[in-house]
């Protein structure tokens, strides 16, 4: 890349650290610079439009431009800029905010506590388990157990959970009591002749057998993304997530619902939970719930889960726990106003009417000869490279296809995201019909383009 000296791209590699990027690669490539947005397109600094196929980071669910977020901020900033929750004081966003989310959540979720991104409500998480099985007595029952390419955020402890050799490899993670457990990605690891069923049966028993070797007795929750998404959306059989419930009902383990990117829509029922028909006793939910406008994060408990925590706290006086900006009120005020958005123009049937357009769209590009496999649920999904489709051989970690592929998208017009051998799609939910046709479009000549 030719840069300018004291252009904003010379900047930028000169003082911008990026997360997620080879640091002296982009010193090489430089960054690609977004000025604006609008609906689902965004522009760069020299007035190129793209298709955001990303929603950015799987978040920005209405889009860009959407006014009345604008202006339910701007209200709220006027209002009451910031405000906090500690030691019993409340603002009207936040108990708004959360009386909603209690609604909307499955089953008796009914407790709320807000944190600014999906890493700190993970790392949350982390806390009210152990906390919790202080407060029952057996503060032997510790242990967490996610999975292999399962990603839940990046602070200490959630990037201990994620299950990617990238967020542990020279970080010294994970640390104690963390474990993780089998992918469960039919595509790469089912056997010859094993049905979706019984490869589902295999990854619980695999839970079990894990279960059983540490003893369940020292094991306190599995947690999971019903649709793993930055492991590469890896959309497990229909029947797994029941039988994983299953296990963890045996054992008395909690099951967490990680739904920073399937909730509110995205896998076409409300949450992933639902589409995959399970109960969680907690949920995390974070993204979509303000459609990325602000940072805002939430951990939803169970009735039985906040007794335990409540008592807990009675007794020994204050829950230790918290952020300056949990439920920061502008944050707030926006994801209340994403959720009135939601349900006046019923997005989740929005995303039923368009997922099987864009489900379609995804498979057309199964008989490519560089493509292994394409999957994908309600407006996610994911077309996954490989360097022979008979032995699913892949190409190397980030290989050239990839990468070449994703470049080949950026000069096509539609941003993508490149995950090890797959390249991700995940678009607004306002997505229509035709731009589901005008992004399939795009990408096709990028893949035709590709060698
Ligand atoms: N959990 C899931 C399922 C995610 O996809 C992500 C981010 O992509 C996170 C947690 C971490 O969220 P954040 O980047 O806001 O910390």
């Amino acid at each position: 890349m030719n840069v300018r000296p004291n252009s904003p791209a010379a900047r930028d590699i000169a003082h911008h650290l990026h997360p997620y990027t080879n640091w002296r690669r982009h010193e090489a490539d430089g960054p690609l610079i977004i000025n604006s947005g609008k609906g689902i397109y965004v522009q760069d600094d020299q007035g190129k439009e793209y298709i955001e196929g990303m929603a950015g980071l799987w978040c920005t669910s209405l889009g860009f431009g959407e006014e009345r977020l604008v202006q339910a901020a701007a209200e709220q900033m006027r209002k009451l800029p910031y405000y906090h929750a500690f030691a019993h004081k409340s603002h009207n966003p936040g108990i708004d905010l959360a009386e909603r989310l209690a609604d909307m959540t499955p089953g008796d979720l009914n407790h709320v506590f807000f944190a600014n991104s999906g890493s700190e409500a993970n790392d949350t998480v982390v806390k009210f388990v152990w906390y919790f099985n202080n407060a029952l007595g057996r503060p032997e029952k510790k242990k967490i157990i996610s999975r292999i390419k399962g990603y839940h955020g990046v602070t200490v402890a959630s990037a201990s959970m994620t299950g990617l050799p990238n967020n542990h490899r020279d970080f010294d993670l994970p640390i104690a009591n963390i474990l993780h457990t089998e992918c469960p990605h039919y595509y790469r690891f089912g056997q010859e002749g094993e049905t979706e069923d019984a490869f589902a049966t295999r990854m619980a028993d695999a839970l079990e057998a894990k279960i059983l070797e540490e003893g369940p007795e020292t094991v306190a929750a599995f947690i999971g993304e019903p649709v793993m998404g930055a492991g590469g959306v890896i959309v497990p059989p229909r029947t797994y997530w029941k039988k994983i419930q299953a296990v963890c009902r045996k054992y008395d383990i909690l099951v967490i619902a990680d739904e920073v990117i399937c909730g509110f829509g995205r896998t076409g029922e409300m949450f992933g939970s639902q589409t995959f028909e399970i109960q969680p006793d907690i949920m995390v939910v974070a993204k979509q719930l303000s459609s990325a406008y602000l940072p805002i994060s939430a951990v939803i408990i169970s009735d039985k889960v906040y007794d335990a925590l409540a008592d807990n706290s009675a007794k020994i006086g204050t829950f230790g726990h918290g952020y300056t900006y949990s439920g920061h009120p502008v944050a707030a005020a926006v994801a209340v106003e994403t959720l009135k958005i939601y349900e006046e123009r019923d997005i989740l049937s929005h995303v039923k009417a368009v997922a099987p357009l864009f489900q379609e769209g995804l498979r057309k590009f199964a008989d490519h000869p560089h493509v292994g496999e394409v999957r994908g649920v309600g407006l996610v999904g994911a077309v996954e490279l490989v360097a022979d489709k008979t032995t699913k051989a892949s190409f190397d970690p980030a290989g050239p296809v990839g990468v070449q592929l994703d470049k080949r998208a950026i000069a096509n017009g539609v941003i993508l995201r490149n995950i090890v051998d797959s390249l991700a799609f995940c678009p607004p939910l306002i997505i229509t019909d035709k731009q589901i046709k005008e992004l399939f479009d795009r990408f096709g000549k990028a893949l035709d383009e590709t060698e």
